[in-house]
């Protein structure tokens, strides 16, 4: 029939218009900004760096590797890397950034820095109040904006950054059992090398007695 899916439409906005004075369900919307409704945990605003512990810029993950820099889309990822380096979270040595920034008025949210970063250091975050009256300077945010404990990242999305923790769990385990064996080997090389020294030669050249 001609206009029955505007009938339907209109039939649909009628019964949530009035069943929204006697059903809470039937609200579609909410008094923001004193009311907000839950987030969702795959809802994704803009970026942010991670850091462990308690120094923000010191426990960051990030090891500047540029990788999200270079596959960001709309180019709005800029990073100077650090000429010397640090021990990451698995005790190896690493660059890190000394400059990260990321223009918020160019970011598409697109994730794909996310999806592209080796070393779990940049996830989505999920603030949307960001607005400001300095269209370009108040939208550049920089390394210590950026810096968010991993227990935001745990609070936010907890499903992937419990699968987040595991893999880099698993990764700090291979690499203490890969010191171990390095380890274990080096001495048994040693050992080896000092009974062979201990032992007496039994080519030694025999002295003849006249
Ligand atoms: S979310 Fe997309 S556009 Fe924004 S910084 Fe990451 S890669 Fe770039
Ligand atoms: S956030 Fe990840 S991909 Fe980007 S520079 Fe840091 S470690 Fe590399």
């Amino acid at each position: 029939m001609l206009g029955e899916g505007i009938i339907k439409g209109m039939a649909e906005t009628a019964r949530n218009f009035l069943g929204s004075y006697v059903s809470d369900d039937r609200l579609t919307t909410v008094q923001y900004p004193e009311e907000r409704t839950p987030q969702f945990e795959n809802a994704r605003q803009f970026p942010f760096l991670v850091f462990d512990g308690s120094d923000p810029l010191k426990g960051l993950r990030c090891v500047a590797c540029q990788i999200c820099e270079k596959e960001c889309p709309p180019k709005c990822i800029y990073i100077v890397k650090s000429k010397d380096k640090r021990p990451d979270y698995k005790g190896q040595m690493q660059l890190y950034p000394v400059t990260f920034d990321i223009d918020l008025s160019v970011c598409m949210s697109c994730q794909i820095c996310v999806e592209v970063c080796p070393f779990e250091s940049i996830k989505m975050d999920t603030a949307y109040e960001l607005s400001t009256s300095d269209r370009f300077g108040g939208l550049l945010v920089s390394k210590p904006q950026l810096a968010k404990p991993n227990d935001h990242y745990r609070k936010i999305h907890p499903t992937d950054a419990a699968l987040s923790d595991a893999a880099l769990a698993a990764e700090v385990a291979k690499a203490q059992a890969k010191a171990r064996a390095d380890a274990e080997a080096k001495a048994k090389v040693a050992a080896e090398a000092k009974a062979k020294a201990a032992a007496p030669n039994p080519v030694a050249p025999v002295v003849a007695i006249a």
